[in-house]
């Protein structure tokens, strides 16, 4: 390990790989590290993500593609079910990734475009100056190390510190810090082309629960539930296995995660002096979803873009790295995690009454030419009684 480089990146997930990738292409001498002894393990990931957003950056490979995704089905409380098929889907169909093998084919992919990586290497405090980020001290192999750098790059994920300790307030709320449980099941019978999202308070308050699959018979059987129902930090577990009891009484559990994930705002700023934050430390994934590969992996790449033109002029400022948050802010991330959002707010208000009639509805509609706002329009006009959800729902997806 060098005592100076040009960029410091914290964190080898797909936000850390991207950006020691991009600013290696880009000449820049840098280095990645990674706190685990080993890249993608434990996977904390129920391992979707669209066709589209992935082959923006690498090209899909059998071997860390676990399954393709055709359609998706929506479960309502009571059960009714609407199926959304690939043609209305659009960029939604997808995959379900092996993040045990993806993740370390992107740090391979840093590493071949000349990034140095360490593993089993944490970052433990930033190097100040004035309230400016010269790089890290970090514990490599148990031993402390210095390591100098003109910009360093915070991608260390939902559990992120080095932000917070460079001043940046990072703090989720509660209720918007989502509790997940998650299981790789198998021996199911399963829809191997389906991704299933069952909603309902009973089921998963103010959340979710998934089936994603991973092959013919085997599945990401997993739960979001937001935090402020999660009262013991065992609940979400408890719902899952209760689900689990009632769908797949024979699935056998190979794998067993639990995890959070972020489903507020992002951070107000997302660069200090000498800093910047990319990914899920910088509270990027999707609020209506949860989902943030994609994300992390964009504005990855950006700050390492911004980060390389910053470097080449001599000026690493709050002011000049600015072009990165004002950049993601401006583009399609940031204004759809806005949308998402402000949906999010709405749906998580639904009682499970409100939530059947609309997926009833929506289940009996001809949805050939779906899209968001044509549903809205529709569901306005066939659940007067629900005009105040869905007026507010239209105001935001119009
Ligand atoms: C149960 C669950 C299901 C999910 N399902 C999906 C899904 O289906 N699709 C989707 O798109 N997203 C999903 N997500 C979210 C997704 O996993 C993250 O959005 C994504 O991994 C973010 O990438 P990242 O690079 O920002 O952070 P991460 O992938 O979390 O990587 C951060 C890395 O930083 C390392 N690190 C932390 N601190 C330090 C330190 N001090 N020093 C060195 N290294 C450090 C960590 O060990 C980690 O490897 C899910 C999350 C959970 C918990």
């Amino acid at each position: 390990m060098k005592q100076r480089y040009d960029l410091l990146v914290i964190g080898g997930g797909p936000g850390g790989a991207i950006a020691a990738r991009t600013a290696a292409e880009k000449g820049l001498s840098a280095c990645l590290v990674e706190k685990r002894p080993a890249i993608g393990v434990p996977v904390r990931c129920a391992e979707g993500i669209g066709k589209e957003a992935l082959k923006e950056f690498i090209e899909p490979d059998d071997r860390w593609i676990s399954a393709e995704i055709q359609g998706a089905r929506i479960v309502a409380p009571d059960g009714t079910a609407m199926t959304v098929e690939q043609q209305m889907a659009g960029s939604k169909v997808g995959y379900i990734l092996d993040r045990k093998i993806f993740d370390r084919e992107l740090v391979w992919q840093a590493a071949g475009a000349g990034a140095d990586v360490f593993v089993k290497t944490r970052a433990v405090a930033p190097i100040l100056d004035n309230g400016r980020v010269w790089g890290a001290s970090v514990s490599f192999c148990g031993e402390e190390r210095k390591v100098a750098a003109d910009v360093v790059i915070a991608a260390d994920g939902i559990e992120s510190k080095f932000a917070r300790w460079c001043g940046l307030d990072t703090t989720v709320p509660m209720r918007e810090l989502m509790s997940c449980a998650q299981y790789v099941l198998t021996d199911i019978d399963i829809d191997r082309h389906m991704a299933v999202f069952y909603f309902g308070n009973r089921i998963a308050p103010e959340g979710y629960l998934w089936v994603f699959p991973k092959g013919e018979r085997t599945a990401n059987v997993g739960i979001g539930i937001s935090g402020r129902k999660s009262r013991d930090g065992h609940r979400a577990r408890q719902l899952l296995d209760r689900f689990i009891a009632d769908l797949f009484p024979r699935g056998k559990m190979i794998e067993c995660i639990v995890g959070g994930v972020s489903v507020c705002r992002p951070l107000p700023c997302t660069v200090a002096d000498g800093l910047m934050v990319v990914g899920d430390a910088a509270r990027l994934s999707d609020p209506m979803t949860g989902g943030g590969i994609a994300n992390a992996m964009i504005t990855g790449r950006l700050a390492a873009e911004v980060a390389t033109g910053c470097i080449g002029r001599n000026d690493v400022s709050r002011n000049a790295l600015m072009e990165y948050d004002l950049g993601w802010r401006s583009s399609k991330v940031g204004k759809s995690l806005e949308k998402n959002y402000r949906i999010k707010e709405i749906f998580i208000k639904l009682d499970d009454e409100k939530l059947n009639t609309l997926i009833q509805t929506a289940s009996r509609l001809d949805l050939k030419d779906f899209s968001v706002l044509t549903l809205v329009k529709e569901l306005i006009k066939r659940n007067p009684k629900m005009l105040l959800e869905l007026k507010s729902l239209y105001s935001v997806v119009k």
